[in-house]
């Protein structure tokens, strides 16, 4: 789970990481009401999206900017009403865009240098690390890849946590001194107690800035939440804005289905996460492309196996279907009912093959056989996903 920038600096606040003090709006007129409040002359006005890039996107009615820094109130609330209820594209918004519902007014500040700072779950090394950079402001993809000298990251003990020391390195590999290390210190330490206590997977700062005051301030604030954890940060979870989330998934997660939206055409409903996976790359292996990945797990109900249907029927891209199932715990014969009665609900006219095997298999078969909907068996994997590609290619 994503959070915007606003919901971030809250928990800035709550957990002692230094940055400017901000006020979100909903309108131009909350805009002005909160630069007033936060006192100018320099502020700094900013869509609330999830997604970065803000600074360089531009709105699709030709706007340029999803962050201004401004000198009054004024200007404050009439660029806020630009923003507001546009679509900013920036180059992880995808082409499509995300609509602007909510600006943030921020004491803008006097920048001299600004790094990158982020503590995330490094699945490589399967440890936490702190990540900094000297090229602060940047997309840190690209300086990875160019300068990757650049670059500094200290693993974290699980149990002890980012140590005294490893702040002092960090701060030093940005080649700060003094104060400022002490600062930049004190602010790696806040927010590793942030990450770990608030069961983040990343939380990113870029840009951190240094001020002509000599402050050290997080600037920007990234936050990805593990998911499994939610259960018991009910705070956080509150925070969840599913209007920023595909809808496809936001649907999933309400019937408690693993499901993840792609950009092929061929929808797979399966059970387990394994033959999942195994079933989107054979597809691809036989030219097709997965339109997504959607595990019901092994002991869904009938609601859950017909929800899980009509999300895929919902996805305008879907051209063809593909039902995987090896039923161990699960019954294929609840598999048949959920089909059927989701078909029977929206609708059914694209390809639909369906390669049932294990538990209960006869009696499934037999549902769907007598059910009257046009769709096509298969035995085994090739031949359910050259079946599948078939079809979708034929009618393309
Ligand atoms: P994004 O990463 O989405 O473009 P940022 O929050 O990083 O958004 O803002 C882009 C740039 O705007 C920053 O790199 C920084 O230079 C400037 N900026 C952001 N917030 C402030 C602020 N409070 N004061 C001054 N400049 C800011
Ligand atoms: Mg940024």
């Amino acid at each position: 789970m994503n959070i915007h920038e606003y919901q971030a600096k809250e928990l800035f606040e709550k957990f002692g990481v230094a940055t400017p003090q901000g006020k979100v709006a909903a309108t131009a007129e909350e805009a002005g009401a909160a630069a007033r409040e936060i006192g100018g002359p320099g502020l700094v006005v900013k869509a609330q999206v999830h997604a970065g890039g803000r600074g360089k996107g531009t709105f699709k009615n030709g706007f340029k900017g999803g962050v201004h820094v401004v000198d009054s109130a004024e200007q404050a609330q009439e660029i806020a009403g630009k923003m507001l209820g546009q679509t900013l594209v920036t180059h992880q918004t995808g082409p499509e865009g995300k609509l602007v519902s909510k600006v943030l007014i921020a004491k803008a500040v006097d920048i001299t240098k600004e790094f990158y700072f982020a503590i995330l779950f490094d699945r490589a090394s399967s440890r936490h690390a702190a990540i900094a950079s000297t090229e602060g402001g940047m997309n840190i993809e690209e300086v990875a890849e160019k300068t990757p000298e650049k670059i500094f990251k200290e693993f974290i003990h699980p149990t002890i946590g980012l140590q005294p020391y490893q702040c002092r390195k960090i701060a030093a590999s940005l080649g700060l001194k003094g104060a400022q290390a002490g600062q930049a210190g004190k602010l790696f330490a806040a927010l590793w107690n942030l990450y770990i206590k608030s069961d983040c997977c990343l939380v990113e700062v870029n840009p951190l800035a240094i001020t002509t005051e000599g402050q050290v301030v997080a600037l920007d604030a990234k936050f990805n939440f593990d998911d499994n954890a939610l259960y018991r940060q009910k705070d956080i979870s509150a925070m969840r804005d599913t209007t920023e989330e595909d809808p496809r998934e936001v649907a999933a997660s309400e019937f408690g289905l693993n499901y993840i939206g792609l950009d092929g055409n061929i929808a797979c409903l399966v059970n387990g996460a394994g033959l999942a996976m195994s079933t989107m790359d054979i597809i691809k292996i036989h030219g097709g492309e997965p339109a997504n990945f959607l595990d019901v797990g092994g002991g869904a109900s009938k609601d859950q196996v017909s929800a899980a249907f009509k999300i895929i029927l919902g996805d305008p891209n879907v051209k063809g279907i593909l039902v995987n199932i090896f039923g161990g715990i699960m019954d294929c014969a609840i598999i048949a009912d959920g089909i059927i009665a989701a078909s029977k609900e929206v609708g059914l006219s694209l390809p639909l093959v369906v390669r049932l095997e294990g538990n209960n298999v006869e009696a499934g078969k037999k549902k769907l056989d007598e059910s009257g909907l046009a769709l096509t068996s298969a035995e085994g994997l090739t031949d359910a996903a050259q079946k599948i590609v078939a079809a979708v290619s034929s009618a393309a």
